[in-house]
């Protein structure tokens, strides 16, 4: 059965580009640039200084806070600078400046523990946050406080998440094809930590090399189910992954614990069982370079390598770039400099050509109700947009724009190329400035 949701949109894809791609080994760096924020939370603190040899694997800094992770070395070699630094989700921000000795020495031997499900769900947790994982699908939420749910919420269902709905990005569908069984593993560590024993593995139908392949693999599981998906945007958005797969509903304002689910990516069950089988920490993961490049490319890559050797490596720009963005073109954040380094959360570069970036003049609304038709979240764009407009927040968030998750569905169809999300954006900042000064 093939299930969705309502509302989204149906951008050209674009994964042809890459999709057949072979994950490929990336050189290392000459340099790496490790930022203490690469997470949702607060941001960590370095335990290592200037002059510093780190080896690859070793924390570079701690988590300051309940909501925190820890930062590893991608590679061996000499601190130099503790500095801030542009970083790809806005602002500068503190990193670890790293140069290579070129011995990509291991911290320690990350040997394989071949009874690690016999550890306990406390242990495996603790292994999971001294990794240091976060969402990798680009939420960059800490991943073992996820796994931490409240007493009075009890989670009865575990779903993988290889939707990979962005258009261009092929990384998670890569890792589904070449790394299937890690993938599961990792799934099992979840639910043995969560204590649960339905779980699901969600993949949209334009993979159906990726769902061939977890069908075949789980076929005699009594506990993991496939979950092919209708191919839509925004489908791997948590709150309609959860529609999709269990009929479930996660309340406006709720988090999916409130219906008993986790949500968890395909590349972050890998990582979290390197982490509990291997002990290894989250220093690399997949990297789609793609669009307007003269190579695309799948590539593993080392946290902290920089935008502008990615491209490199895939033969750089195959026309005059109008816009690099990280991640993928509707949710994705546009770059100011390649001299950002790859993330935690970085699942993807694309490169838009100069033509391919819409340039004109927004119009006036023609009031046509596309953007109600396709928003996920049953927002009315449209009215919402307006209250911002006219700088009126108390109405804007009475019609609920703190739930709009900015998938960019309406701006993608809206004929009066109103930048519909980043208005939404926009006014849900202006909501929160509004409530911070009310507690004031
Ligand atoms: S960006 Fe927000 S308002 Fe626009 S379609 Fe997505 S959820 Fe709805
Ligand atoms: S899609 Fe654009 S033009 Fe149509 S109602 Fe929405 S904002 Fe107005």
């Amino acid at each position: 059965m093939t299930r969705t949701f309502r509302g989204g949109i149906h951008p050209p894809d674009h994964k042809a580009l890459s999709a057949a791609k072979a994950i490929e080994v990336m050189p290392l760096s000459a340099r790496v640039v490790i930022p203490l924020q690469q997470h949702i939370g607060r941001i960590s603190e370095a335990i290592v200084q200037v002059g510093d040899r780190v080896l690859r694997g070793q924390p570079v800094s701690k988590p300051s806070g309940p909501v925190s992770v820890s930062s590893h070395a991608s590679l061996s070699g000499t601190v130099k600078a503790i500095e801030s630094y542009p970083h790809p989700l806005g602002q500068a921000a503190p990193a670890v400046v790293i140069e290579s000795d070129g011995l990509d020495e291991p911290h320690i031997d990350f040997a394989f523990n071949s009874k690690y499900m016999s550890l306990t769900p406390e242990e495996m947790k603790n292994l999971i946050a001294d990794a240091g994982i976060t969402g990798m699908g680009g939420a960059t939420f800490p991943t073992h406080i996820k796994l931490m749910p409240p007493q009075d919420k009890p989670i009865d269902t575990v779903i993988l998440n290889g939707a990979e709905c962005e258009p261009y990005l092929t990384s998670d569908h890569r890792l589904m094809l070449e790394y299937p069984e890690d993938i599961v593993h990792g799934l099992r560590i979840i639910m043995k930590v969560l204590g649960v024993t339905k779980g699901f593995v969600a993949i949209e139908k334009n993979k159906p090399d990726a769902i061939a392949i977890f069908s075949e693999l789980l076929k005699n599981d009594g506990q993991i189910s496939l979950c092919p998906l209708k191919v839509k945007y925004p489908q791997g958005a948590e709150k309609q992954l959860i529609y999709a797969t269990t009929r479930r509903q996660v309340p406006a304002g709720k988090l999916p614990m409130e219906v008993g689910c986790v949500v968890q990516n395909v590349g972050t069950a890998k990582a979290i069982y390197e982490a509990v089988a291997f002990q290894k920490p989250l220093i690399e993961r997949v990297v789609t370079v793609t669009g307007a490049v003269r190579e695309p490319k799948n590539l593993l890559v080392r946290i902290g390598t920089s935008v502008r050797e990615l491209i490199e490596y895939c033969g750089g720009f195959r026309e005059e770039p109008g816009k690099v963005i990280m991640g993928g073109p509707m949710m994705g954040i546009a770059q100011f400099t390649l001299d950002v380094p790859i993330i935690k959360g970085s699942s993807g570069i694309v490169v838009m050509s100069r033509g391919e970036v819409k340039e004109y003049e927004p119009q006036e609304c023609i009031a046509c109700a596309q953007c109600v038709d396709v928003c996920p979240m049953n927002l009315m764009p449209t009215l919402i947009v307006s209250y911002v407009e006219n700088e009126r927040w108390d109405l804007a968030k009475e019609a609920g724009i703190m739930n709009c998750m900015e998938c960019g569905s309406c701006a993608f169809v809206c004929p009066a190329g109103r930048n519909v999300m980043h208005l939404m954006r926009f006014g849900k900042f202006m909501v929160q400035e509004m409530e911070k000064a009310e507690k004031k």
